[in-house]
């Protein structure tokens, strides 16, 4: 990964034949379409770490980027809540170490700002053979493996079809603030999900180059939907 814009990194991701577009810019992708994703730095060793003081807010969250690594934390890729320097380089040298134990290859780390808790939802797309883009959402992690709670549309979709997706799940009252939660802002999901789905969404625009997109999570805060993981599967060129 040494593209720093995202359409080129996808142009080359193709022409290497990867399976995955890597994490940053399938998370700049999101962001050019208007999806919000937290702050990152690209980090390629110790020293570039020292770059992140004053640039990035901690808490500070540590991931591994690897052609070789799709489900980061099966590979304990993936550290939250790290506070300072001294706790990102240690975490580091760990992630590094475990990679290393085990004979993967980190391509480039990411360093980003660690989003505040929220409600951790799933937005998905897949380009099927017969309807072309469909896009998914879902309340997130266990809600969305062991219930299915989630509810598909062909795109593209309006606003009110965003709408009525998110009505259509059963853990639709968690938007609220059920059982003493935090509220989680219902408008900010929609909006994400019109800006993957809608006509002018990420899955219109990519639907040539890849088949799949998977947002899991998208953190619901309050007043925000932020993006934090983003796994783009591409097609072969023809
Ligand atoms: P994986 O490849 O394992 O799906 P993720 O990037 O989704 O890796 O990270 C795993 C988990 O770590 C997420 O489900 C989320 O709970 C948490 N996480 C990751 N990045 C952030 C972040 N920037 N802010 C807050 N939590 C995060
Ligand atoms: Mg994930």
């Amino acid at each position: 990964m040494t593209e720093t814009d995202p359409w080129a990194a996808l142009r080359a991701a193709r022409a290497q034949e990867r399976k995955t577009l890597d994490e940053p810019s399938g998370k700049a992708i999101l962001a050019s379409f208007g999806i919000r994703v937290p702050a990152f730095r690209v980090v390629r060793s110790n020293g570039d770490l020292d770059a992140i003081k004053g640039e990035l807010r901690p808490p500070f969250v540590l991931k591994v980027v690897s052609a070789e690594v799709v489900h980061k934390s099966e590979f304990g890729a993936v550290k939250v809540g790290l506070k300072d320097e001294f706790e990102l380089n240690s975490a580091l040298d760990a992630m590094r170490a475990t990679l290393e134990g085990r004979g993967i290859r980190a391509d480039c780390w990411m360093v980003e700002e660690m989003v505040p808790a929220g409600l951790e939802c799933v937005i998905g797309g897949v380009i099927d053979p017969e309807f072309g883009p469909m896009v998914m959402v879902g309340l997130g992690g266990i809600l969305v493996e062991l219930m299915g709670d989630v509810a598909f549309r062909i795109c593209p979709i309006e606003k009110a079809d965003a709408v009525e997706m998110l009505r259509e799940l059963r853990g639709v009252a968690l938007f609220s603030g059920a059982r003493g939660r935090e509220p989680a802002s219902f408008d900010a999901l929609v909006d994400a999900l019109l800006k993957v789905g809608g006509k002018n969404g990420v899955l219109m625009g990519c639907a040539d180059a890849v088949s799949e997109i998977d947002v899991n999570p998208i953190i619901v805060t309050r007043d925000a939907a932020i993006a934090v993981d983003a796994r783009f599967i591409l097609t072969p060129l023809a």
